[in-house]
C-alpha cells in the first residue's frame, strides 16, 4: 500500500487553485461517485474543479449531484484540453494506468500538473506524484471518504457528497455483498446516512431505472446465450452487436449481467464477451482466490481486481471464445 502523508499533501493543496478530476473509460458508479464527491468537496474548500470523463457513462448515473458539470472528452475535447492545461493538480480516480483513459492519456501525461492517484485496483502504474492507493478498499469512494477525513474535513461531507460516495460503495460491492466489504465499509455507510441520504432512493435511482428492452436483453442472455462448462466451474455469455441492437442497447444495459451465473450452485468464474463497434469487451468475475486480474492481464489485455476484472480482445468473437476455452485451465 502506498499512502502519502496528509500534512505534505495539505501544504500542496493550499497552493492549488485549479483542479482536474478524471474518471476511467466507460465510467461506472464508483468512478462517477468518487469524482463528483471529490469535486464537491474540493469546491467547498474553495478550489475550481473540472470533472472529466474519457467517454459517456450510463444514464442511471445522471441523477448524481454535480452531474451537469461533467466534461466528456469525446464531445468536448477543446474544453477538456484547456482544463488540463490550466490545472495545477490532476486527480485520477478509480484507475491505475493511463491506458485506462485511452487517447486522453496522452494529454494527461503531457500536462505539467502533478498527478494524484486515488484507486483500489491491482498493480498501480508509476505516473503519479501522490498515491492514495489501497487494494483492500472496497471502492474508490471508500478511499475518497478516507481522503476527506485524512485532511481533517469530515464536517464538509454533506448529503450531496454522501449520495455520491454511497453510490460508489453500493455499485462496487454488488450492494454490500462482495468479500471486499468490511466493518469499515459499514462504519462509513453509517456516517454517510447521518447526512440524511435515503439508501432506498439511491438504490432505486441506480437499479430501478432500466428500460423494458434491457430486462428483455437480460432474459434473452440467460435463456439463449449462457454457456455452462462441464470440466470447470465456469459460465459465460457471448453477445454479438446485432443481438444488442435487437434490444435497442443503451450504454450500461449489460452492467451486472456477468454476475447472474453465480446463482448456479458451484459456479466460481463468470465471463461476459460482448461485441462493440471496435473490439470485444471482456468481463470476468470470480470467487475466492481465483485470480481473474492475473488472467485478464495475461490473455485479454486487461486487469482489475482478483475477483473482478475486464479487458478487450481484437480478434473475432468466436476466436475470443476459443482463446478463453484454451486458457481457462490456467485459472484452476
Ligand atoms: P467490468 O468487467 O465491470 O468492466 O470491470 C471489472 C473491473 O475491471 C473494474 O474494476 C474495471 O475497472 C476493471 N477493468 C475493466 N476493463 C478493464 C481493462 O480493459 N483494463 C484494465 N486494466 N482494467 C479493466
Ligand atoms: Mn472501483
Amino acid at each position: 500500500m502506498r499512502k502519502d502523508s496528509f500534512p505534505k499533501f495539505k501544504a500542496l493543496l493550499k497552493k492549488t487553485e485549479q483542479i482536474a478530476i478524471l474518471a476511467h473509460w466507460s465510467p461506472d458508479g464508483d468512478a462517477m461517485g468518487s469524482c463528483l464527491a471529490l469535486s464537491q468537496f474540493l469546491t467547498a474548500l474553495g478550489k475550481k474543479c473540472k470533472v472529466i470523463v474519457p467517454n459517456a457513462y450510463p444514464e442511471f448515473l445522471y441523477w448524481l449531484p454535480g452531474n451537469k458539470q461533467v466534461l466528456n472528452f469525446e464531445t468536448d475535447a477543446n474544453k477538456v484540453s484547456k482544463a488540463l492545461q490550466k490545472a495545477d493538480l490532476i486527480f485520477t480516480l478509480d484507475f491505475n494506468s493511463l491506458k485506462r483513459i485511452e487517447s486522453l492519456g496522452e494529454l494527461v501525461s503531457k500536462a505539467k500538473a502533478p498527478k494524484v492517484m486515488i484507486d483500489h485496483h491491482q498493480q498501480p502504474e508509476d505516473y503519479a506524484a501522490y498515491y492514495f492507493h489501497d487494494v483492500k478498499a472496497c471502492s474508490t469512494c471508500e478511499l475518497v471518504y478516507d481522503f476527506i477525513v485524512g485532511l481533517g474535513q469530515k464536517k464538509l461531507i454533506n448529503a450531496k457528497i454522501a449520495a455520491c460516495l454511497y453510490t460508489g460503495l453500493m455499485t462496487d460491492t454488488g450492494s454490500f455483498k462482495f468479500p471486499s466489504v468490511s466493518a469499515k465499509t459499514h462504519a462509513i455507510l453509517a456516517e454517510l446516512l447521518k447526512t440524511g441520504i435515503q439508501p432506498s432512493e439511491i438504490h432505486s435511482h441506480v437499479y430501478d431505472s432500466y428500460s423494458y428492452d434491457r430486462l428483455r436483453l437480460l432474459g434473452y442472455a440467460l435463456s439463449e446465450k449462457l454457456v455452462v462448462l462441464k470440466d470447470h466451474p465456469v459460465a459465460y455469455f457471448l453477445i454479438t452487436e446485432k443481438e444488442l441492437e435487437q434490444f435497442d442497447y443503451q450504454k450500461g444495459d449489460l452492467e451486472g449481467i456477468v454476475n447472474y451465473p453465480f446463482s448456479i450452485k458451484g459456479i466460481k468464474v463468470c465471463a461476459l464477451f460482448n461485441e462493440t463497434k471496435d473490439y470485444i469487451k471482456v468481463s470476468f468475475r470470480s470467487k475466492g482466490t481465483i485470480d481473474v486480474n492475473k488472467f485478464a492481464r495475461a490473455y485479454f489485455n486487461g486487469g482489475g481486481h482478483v475477483n473482478a476484472a475486464g479487458g478487450r480482445s481484437d480478434i473475432s468473437l468466436s476466436k475470443t471464445e476459443e482463446l478463453f476455452l484454451n486458457t481457462i485451465k490456467t485459472l484452476f
